[in-house]
């Protein structure tokens, strides 16, 4: 008996029998396999998570067959499905969810050939044909499989490779407004980055296909393969992309201390943590670098992951110049399914040590044997995946660690709250780095009160103004935070006030002037822009607010006519390659301004940036979220680490409206360990992590299912009965703070405990007592980063 977990819905792990057409022999636990499912002849893939003798069905049951293995040899290896296993039952989903969460695409479809040789010439038959032969005619091709004259075919996304099409021009675009076809397209790209001809045509419809190629024929859209050898983000660039890290530096005498302690903790008889606390610019990279050189001399793998795709890029074209001749894997969510498809399937057959770079997803690659994973900017929620699968990556990275006795080496300059605790604790070891390497030094810090600034003066405050203007005509450059994209957050009505809302979500509409439309931050919904007033039908509205969009038309009215601003958001930098191409070009000094959302505040080197503005410092302190100071402190340290980081001194300026705020005199001397101890006690008296347990339960159900307040409610007396058995503090339900997403509205219950098992119980519980196909969802998010 084989048990099988299905990687597509239903998730479930199901009992299949071995058939008769093949010899035991073939199957194997970690094997990718095809089954049926159903009645209606419906094929799945799946894994072998385990084989049993027979003698544990039931009397009386007859389990179907499983149809065909999908490769000889096992993808994945025994240590492996243990760790999918932990996972699952952490989060509480199946094994088959999680399996289907991190499995490349390519590694979860059904639809499989065999090419099939019996003598003649070859034939290839599809999965679904065998499903539909006797098992005689099965048998037959059973046998050649044991003959090894049957092979698996790749799966079709090769073909899928040669049709990529990505944008090559930001909006606005030159379309004629009636081209219908042609504006979705563009807006599509734009939403989701490079898609295959096949994607685009299943997503948007076939009736676009032409639209496809007039972009493609006026130079607006590209469609082809990547090229030959061009970095995977830089994509279409040909050139190298920037790297600032030299090789052959010796260690300065911080770098060498922490270098030393780690090394003797990577070759520990047993796993181990550590946290390398070094300020920005101390030279973390090269610390890894050298303890990687370690880890492979000793013949063990080493894994290095970032938290977002162009800092991953960055480390990796460091490796590639420290090691030339080793094999290096480059893996992130960028990349199209037949690329992580391939490099999933080559990890799985190596025995090589190697070095694997790449953001959260690469931590799920099938290695071989570990001897050290970093995780750089180790603070960065980006390394929670709190949507489809959820699984935090430190502790992931933690445990696959534990499996080879490695080392996880966590770094930041502004460590988690929580990870400074387990420091303080002792269960993690810690070695810092105080000063820069090189010249830089810290900049110096001052905030400016914006409390009275008028609306009309715009978001920058005049002293502000003045220094942006003079470092500019010194010829250093200026970097601007402002972590809102867009033109314009909020959209009156002239006429009658009303705000231009999701019909989704009921959040503000922002206004994004180039693409000339509103759109929904939360669900993607978007309009053409101007739009009728869904209440009094004026057209006349009145755009609220300033967004990365608005701050850089308003610099170009305010500096030197010759200066240049360059964008860094979500916006500026959905065209494959334009976030570096940005990146590089604001690094080389062709332009003095660089204005963006938080993703420029991430470890990015430029030594010619003198001054870091801070447009608004309190955006993220209101969130309802028991971590808003920690995150505005992160934010803000690195947003500041940005600046002096070359031979001239540094600024940064911090606007804020409420400059009491306990976070500020930290901010100032970038001073972790004082933010720390003040935060560590507010979260100490409060009973928040790290001092308790602390997990989400979401409810959400369709807007016009008129039940689902009734069902929340029953949740919650089923939450607090259970909670006062098994010592769970109950809060809830209330509604989330985005009370409505994607046309559901959603309710939250925070739980505080001392023990994740009962926390698990209560959700249990609480699952059990929804019926199976009722409309209401509910979701566990353990240790949430996202609390909206
Ligand atoms: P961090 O990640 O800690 O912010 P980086 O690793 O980006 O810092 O290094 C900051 C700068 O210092 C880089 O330009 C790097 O080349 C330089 N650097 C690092 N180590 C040394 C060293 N030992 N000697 C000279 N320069 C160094
Ligand atoms: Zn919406």
């Amino acid at each position: 008996m084989l048990a099988i977990s299905l990687l597509s819905p239903p998730y479930a792990t199901l009992s299949y029998a071995a058939p008769a057409w093949l010899d035991d022999s073939v199957w194997k636990c970690g094997q990718r396999v095809v089954v049926p499912l159903g009645k209606g002849g419906m094929l799945r893939a799946g894994i072998v998570v385990s084989i049993d003798d027979d003698s544990s069905v039931k009397k009386g049951v007859v389990l179907k067959a499983c149809l065909w293995p999908a490769e000889r040899e096992p993808l994945l290896r025994p240590e492996y499905l243990v760790m999918v296993k932990q996972l699952a039952l952490r989060h509480m989903v199946t094994e088959g969810e999680v399996l289907g969460g991190l499995l490349p695409a390519g590694l979860r479809t059904s639809k499989l050939r065999l090419r099939v040789l019996d003598g003649g010439r070859p034939r290839t038959v599809a999965m679904r044909d065998i499903a539909k032969m006797t098992d005689a005619e099965r048998s037959v091709i059973g046998a050649l499989w044991a003959s090894n004259d049957v092979e698996v075919l790749d799966s079709t996304f090769d073909a899928d490779e040669q049709e990529l099409c990505s944008l090559l021009v930001d909006p606005p675009w030159s379309v004629r407004p009636s081209a219908k076809r042609q504006i979705e397209v563009l807006e599509y790209l734009h939403e989701k980055g490079m898609l295959s001809r096949t994607r685009m045509l299943k997503d948007l419809g076939s009736g676009i296909s032409s639209a496809l190629n007039t972009l493609a024929e006026r130079g607006l859209i590209r469609i082809g393969s990547r090229e030959e050898g061009a970095c995977e983000v830089c994509q279409d660039e040909s050139s190298e992309c920037f790297s600032d890290i030299d090789e052959g530096f010796t260690l300065l005498p911080e770098q060498q201390a922490a270098h030393d302690e780690f090394i003797q903790l990577m070759h520990a008889a047993s796993p181990k943590s550590a946290l390398l606390y070094g300020i920005t610019g101390s030279g973390k990279t090269v610390v890894y670098l050298e303890l990687a050189a370690e880890a492979l001399a000793k013949g063990r793998s080493v894994m290095l992951l970032a938290p977002e795709v162009a800092l991953a890029c960055r480390l990796e074209n460091a490796v590639r110049s420290r090691f030339p001749s080793q094999e290096c894997f480059f893996y992130n969510g960028y990349q199209s399914p037949a690329e992580r498809e391939k490099t999933f399937r080559t990890l799985a057959d190596r025995t090589a040590p190697c070095i694997i770079v790449g953001t959260r997803s690469a931590l799920f690659l099938p290695s071989p044997e570990l001897g050290l994973i970093v995780l750089d900017e180790e603070h960065d929620t980006s390394f929670k995946q709190d949507e489809g699968l959820v699984y935090q990556a430190k502790e992931v990275a933690y445990y696959r660690v534990q499996q080879s006795n490695g080392l996880l080496l966590l770094g930041s300059a502004t460590p988690d709250v929580k990870t400074f605790h387990a420091v303080k604790q002792q269960a993690v070891s810690m070695s810092v780095m105080k000063e820069r390497a090189g010249e830089g030094r810290l900049p110096e810090v001052s905030l400016l009160n914006i409390k009275n600034l008028k609306r009309a003066d715009g978001i920058l405050a005049p002293e502000c103004k003045k220094q942006i203007r003079e470092t500019v005509e010194r010829g250093e450059q200026v970097v601007i935070l402002l972590n809102r994209r867009g033109y314009s957050p909020l959209m009156y009505c002239l006429d009658c006030g009303h705000v231009a809302r999701c019909p989704h979500c009921e959040v503000g509409l922002t206004y994004h002037k180039e693409r000339e439309r509103l759109l929904c931050h939360y669900c993607g919904y978007s309009v053409p822009y101007p739009v009728v007033c869904s209440k009094c039908k004026g057209l006349h509205y009145l755009p609220m607010g300033e967004g990365t969009e608005k701050l850089e038309e308003h610099l170009a009215e305010i500096l030197p006519p010759d200066t240049k601003i360059l964008r860094l958001d979500r916006d500026s930098t959905r065209r494959p390659g334009k976030m570096q191409r940005i990146l590089d070009a604001f690094a080389n000094q062709e332009a003095q301004v660089l204005v963006g959302t938080q993703m420029l505040s991430k470890g990015h080197h430029f030594p010619n940036v003198t001054l870091a503005v801070v447009a608004d410092g309190d955006l993220g302190l209101n969130l309802p979220d028991y971590r808003a100071a920690e995150r505005t402190f992160q934010l803000l340290v690195q947003a500041s680490g940005r600046s002096g980081r070359g031979e001239k001194a540094g600024r940064v300026l911090i606007q804020t409206r409420d400059p009491e705020h306990y976070c500020w005199q930290f901010v100032g001397s970038a001073d972790y360990d004082g933010f720390y101890a003040e935060e560590i006690e507010r979260r100490r008296k409060r009973k928040y992590p790290p001092f308790v347990k602390l997990a989400l339960i979401r409810a959400s159900y369709p807007l016009d299912w008129n039940k689902g307040m009734e069902w929340v409610g029953s949740l919650t007396e089923v939450a607090r009965a259970l909670g006062k058995e098994h010592d769970v503090r109950v809060l809830g339900h209330t509604p989330s703070p985005l009370p409505i997403l994607r046309g559901r509205k959603r309710f939250q219950w925070t739980l505080k405990s001392d023990s994740w098992i009962s926390i698990r119980t209560l959700y249990y519980a609480m699952r059990n007592a929804v019926p199976r196909g009722s409309k209401l969802r509910l979701s566990l998010d353990i240790d949430p980063v996202n609390m909206l």
